[in-house]
């Protein structure tokens, strides 16, 4: 059966029209999904009974279950949820002075490899929908009875390669009759993916752009990122420019330190040289260890120094403070960990 929430109201008006109701129900129905949060078509008490039947027949409401929640002694929360179909996905919540900030997942698994990542080893399984994306903050806010105020597309899945879903997700958010976030508030991160960054280029959509980059030459960064092989620095590189050309938005690069790989003064010096004049943002990320990782964070002398270079060097960059560090945090960890508990127990 369908999903109502994988519809953006356009679609859903398009729906009600082929059920034989009246567009504007998409509108209430929106209502009670997005503002009300009902579980159930029984509660949507504006509906006739009639039409409550209709929709119990043709479309259900996904709600997901929550697994495993795990709290971070500085208030980060992180949510293993049951999606209904025997796989289990991740989603963070962090709280910032600024408000809440969800850390979305996009696919169940991911096929890019990336050697940092905890997802790494977990077979890609599968495309989240949209409904699916959406359903992540519903729960949350729900949960926490809290309004979130800022999306990140940074969980479990490479975004830009469930492209259509992710793109459906975030006009069902943005839109004011849906959740109702702001698109500057919505935040896209990619590992490189250059056509379909060249394609996000031309949506009007004026979401934040990151870019994982997390090495400056080829050899080290297709080590670490296997897309790389596929879409080199300097392929990347160009299709950022272009995109800040389009959209004349600032673009935001994500770069994981790691000891001895990838943070001494010469990484610093090639970063420097490769974003020279762009409008973007470099936020240094103290890399956080995976089980069986290969990789160690960096020291903080040596990720002051990155830091403090590429700012020299007129390159805006901040770290990111760490946020869950004693939960599980890096992506894919809190999955992981339940699929080995599985394993154990078959
Ligand atoms: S870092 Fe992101 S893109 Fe890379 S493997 Fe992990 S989830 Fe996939």
């Amino acid at each position: 059966m369908k999903n109502i929430k994988d519809y953006t109201i356009e679609e859903l008006k398009q729906e009600m029209i082929q059920i034989g109701e009246k567009p504007f129900r998409a509108e209430q129905i929106y209502s009670w999904l997005y503002k009300e949060k009902v579980k159930d078509f029984n509660e949507m008490t504006n509906l006739s009974l009639e039409l409550r039947e209709k929709l119990k027949e043709n479309y259900n409401i996904c709600n997901f279950k929550i697994i495993k929640k795990q709290e971070s002694k500085d208030g980060t929360k992180k949510y293993l949820f049951d999606v209904l179909d025997s796989n289990a996905i991740e989603t963070v919540l962090m709280s910032y002075h600024h408000g809440y900030s969800l850390c979305v997942s996009s696919q169940i698994g991911c096929k890019m490899g990336c050697k940092f990542c905890a997802s790494t080893g977990i077979n890609f399984i599968r495309n989240l929908s949209s409904g699916e994306i959406v359903e992540q903050l519903i729960a949350v806010e729900q949960d926490e009875n809290i309004k979130i105020s800022n999306i990140v597309f940074m969980g479990i899945g490479e975004p830009l390669d469930n492209y259509e879903n992710v793109i459906k997700a975030i006009r069902i958010i943005n839109n004011p009759k849906g959740l109702n976030i702001g698109a500057r508030h919505i935040s896209i991160s990619t590992s490189g993916l250059v056509p379909k960054i060249d394609k996000l280029a031309n949506e009007n959509i004026p979401c934040t752009l990151s870019i994982s980059l997390h090495a400056t030459t080829n050899e080290k960064r297709s080590s670490m990122m296997p897309i790389n092989n596929t879409y080199p620095i300097e392929e990347l590189i160009n299709s950022c420019k272009e995109y800040i050309k389009k959209t004349n938005r600032r673009i935001s690069f994500e770069y994981a330190l790691a000891k001895d790989s990838n943070d001494n003064l010469e990484d610093a010096k090639r970063l420097a040289k490769l974003l020279k004049g762009m409008l973007c943002h470099v936020n240094l990320i103290p890399i956080n260890p995976i089980e069986k990782g290969i990789y160690t964070k960096s020291t903080n002398e040596n990720i002051i120094k990155f830091r403090d270079y590429l700012n020299e060097k007129g390159i805006v960059a901040t770290i990111r403070r760490e946020l869950g560090s004693d939960i599980d945090a890096a992506c894919g960890q809190l999955r992981r960990k339940n699929l080995d508990r599985r394993k154990k127990c078959c």
